[in-house]
């Protein structure tokens, strides 16, 4: 299975992917964590990319795809994955769905969509700031996080939905009710698309 997650910032895209990563036997790979640990190692690329992750702006698309990519085709090969923040943009779908067009191993299986309005974003990101949480998590910069995700990230809603992959689930629930909703419609997504991994029962 190949899942990707399109929700906003503090919608609970890593707690589900953790969740969805478990059940499906597939890698979860989110390209905030991936960015985090770059710039804790100090590496080339993390001193690339601090400034924009700080500010609350997108990293240049070449350099998260190098980060995201390639890791995705090696999980794809394994048994799948869940892409947590990945796409964020238009030209990064594009990449995405270029890669997924090589080979069947590579098909995208389904687009998860966490909806949750804009106040109850805020109050999670500010709540996780306040439990001693990252450094984007300021007021300042979870609003700008917010318009980002606006004006960049959910016009992908539209190109998922016109493919046929989009599932929007409703994320203001409790967390255990969300994961529920989110096995029952992928489930039956694995039913359709990969009877013979259906026989075995989800974990
Ligand atoms: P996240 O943990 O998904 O909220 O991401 C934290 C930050 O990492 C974002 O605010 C961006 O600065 C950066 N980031 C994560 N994923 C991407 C992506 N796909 N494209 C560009 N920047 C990203």
């Amino acid at each position: 299975m190949n899942i990707l997650m399109v929700a906003p910032p503090g919608a609970g895209k890593g707690t589900q992917a953790t969740r969805l990563a478990e059940r499906y036997g597939i890698e979860h790979l989110a390209s905030g964590d991936l960015l985090r640990h770059e710039l804790a190692a100090g590496t080339t690329l993390g001193a690339a990319a601090k400034d924009y992750v700080e500010r609350g702006d997108l990293v240049p698309d070449d350099l998260v795809m190098r980060l995201v990519l390639d890791r995705a085709l090696v999980a794809a090969k394994h048994g799948g994955y869940v892409l947590d923040g990945f796409p964020r943009n238009r030209q990064q779908a594009e990449a995405a769905y270029a890669m997924t067009g090589q080979d069947e191993d590579l098909t995208l299986d389904a687009v998860v969509h966490l909806a949750v309005a804009r106040d109850e974003l805020r109050r999670r990101m500010l709540a996780r700031a306040s439990a001693g949480g990252r450094s984007d998590d300021q007021a300042a910069v979870i609003d700008h996080r917010l318009e980002v995700y606006d004006c960049q990230t959910e016009p992908l809603l539209d190109y998922y939905r016109d493919r046929g992959l989009l599932l929007t689930v409703d994320g203001e629930r409790p967390i255990d009710e969300v994961t529920e909703g989110l096995f029952d419609v992928l489930d039956g997504v694995r039913a359709a698309r990969h009877p013979a991994d259906s026989r075995h029962p989800a974990r």
